[in-house]
């Protein structure tokens, strides 16, 4: 494959030039949140830091993290570091366990944004030739927007159809000719299903090539399933509106998840101790935004649990290796003292033939104590053979075989899971 960059300088900049430049950033962020910003003032002064005690990026260890908490108790802006009239646009998270998570932008922020998701749409192989259908919904979210601002700053045609009105979608889709779909996973697939039971077939009739999505947890097999249902190629994208938006972390050709590090300082730490862990250790993703200006954010807690390496990859670029996220420390389970990840069920679920790809974990309390069980659909031809029992036991040993546990799989008839237009429901809490 011949090797190409948005940014070739940056993309393959050598490690230690790298770090010379997240010093330098890192440098100027504290002096300017320390001068413009009452609370990050603070926040410094209490722990005895001032701009003085940063000299090099790993001295970033010995300054606070920032936590949802910290966002949510200065709401709506009282974390910016520019005047309210700096502001040209606004995001918010959805909000639904409190206060939103609010991202405001300065022009030179929402020219960083374009930037990042440039580059981040470049490398999954977005070009200027191609018509991308923007089916992640509009309005607070940061979601469309920065897969709208990156594609045109490619010079690509924008389809802001947002999400939702799946017929129309189909239409749309076809009409226009689409190459490149921006969306949920889960939402992908439920666009596939309509179109089957229009009678089409999403690998032939359409003219799709590639697939770039976020916002969602997905396995690697349901990554193949829509390679395979679409026959495109799937990419992932990673980020937060707390830090920008999508643009913080994106896949190469080979699949590797390469982070924006110029731009954004990521470290790996023990949740439950907050130090430091070695390249290649599983743990709590945190970054700092090293050259945002209306509000940077510096030593953000994710809460998403992944490593990080610095190899050598084939794509040429030195921008660090993320792994897939495992899931959100919020989303683990602990069930008879084993932890389980919602994407682990996902993985052992898609195994079993006759599977489709619309299941739901199903949390029970019993005091204090959980229990899980699985709900899934088979395919439609796979409900119509009964014997489900065989299913679900073949379905159970998949999860026994990755988990060491006994989860009961119930089947239930198609089209029984509410479908989501954007981030799918997959673990219910029920009573
Ligand atoms: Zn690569």
């Amino acid at each position: 494959m011949t090797q190409e960059f948005w940014d070739h300088k940056y993309e393959t900049l050598p490690l230690r030039e790298m770090k010379d430049l997240q010093s330098k950033r890192l440098k100027k962020l504290i002096k300017y949140v320390y001068t413009t910003n009452k609370y990050y003032h603070k926040k410094l002064t209490d722990v005895n830091i001032t701009p003085d005690s940063i000299k090099i990026a790993n001295d970033i260890e010995k300054l606070p993290f920032l936590t949802k908490q910290d966002l949510r108790a200065y709401y709506p802006f009282g974390l910016l570091c520019t005047p309210l009239d700096d502001i040209v646009e606004v995001h918010a998270s959805s909000g639904t366990t409190g206060k939103p998570v609010v991202g405001p932008y300065t022009k030179n922020d929402i020219e960083l944004w374009s930037e990042m998701m440039a580059r981040s749409l470049f490398a999954n192989g977005v070009r200027k030739k191609d018509i991308l259908q923007n089916a992640y919904g509009y309005g607070l979210f940061t979601g469309a927007h920065g897969f709208e601002k990156g594609a045109q700053k490619i010079g690509a045609m924008v389809i802001t159809i947002g999400a939702g009105n799946t017929e129309r979608q189909i239409d749309i889709m076809r009409d226009f000719g689409s190459t490149v779909v921006a969306c949920t996973p889960s939402y992908c697939l439920h666009i596939a299903e309509v179109a089957k039971q229009k009678g089409l077939i999403p690998a032939k009739d359409f003219k799709l090539r590639l697939g770039v999505f976020g916002a969602e947890s997905w396995s690697e097999e349901i990554r193949r399933t829509i390679e395979k249902r679409w026959d495109i190629v799937a990419h992932e994208h990673y980020g937060l509106t707390e830090l920008i938006g999508p643009g913080v972390v994106s896949e190469c050709e080979y699949k590797k998840l390469h982070i924006n590090a110029d731009h954004f300082y990521p470290e790996v730490i023990d949740p439950s101790t907050g130090e430091s862990l070695e390249s290649g250790q599983e743990g709590e993703l945190v970054f700092t935004t090293l050259t945002k200006e209306a509000f940077p954010a510096i030593r953000f807690r994710t809460k998403d649990l992944a490593s990080i390496t610095e190899d050598m990859c084939e794509c040429g670029r030195t921008l660090p290796i993320q792994s897939r996220i495992k899931g959100r420390s919020d989303d683990m389970m602990k069930i008879k003292g084993v932890i389980v990840f919602p994407s682990q069920i996902e993985a052992a679920l898609m195994q079993v033939a006759g599977v489709s790809d619309n299941y739901q974990i199903v949390k029970t309390k019993h005091g204090d104590i959980y229990s899980l069980s699985v709900e899934v659909e088979p395919l439609e031809e796979r409900h119509k053979e009964g014997h489900l029992d065989d299913f679900e036991k073949k379905a159970e040993n998949e999860i026994y075989r990755i988990l060491n546990l006994h989860i009961p799989v119930h089947a239930i008839p198609p089209r029984t899971i509410p479908r989501s237009t954007g981030k799918a429901k997959r673990v219910v809490e029920r009573k």
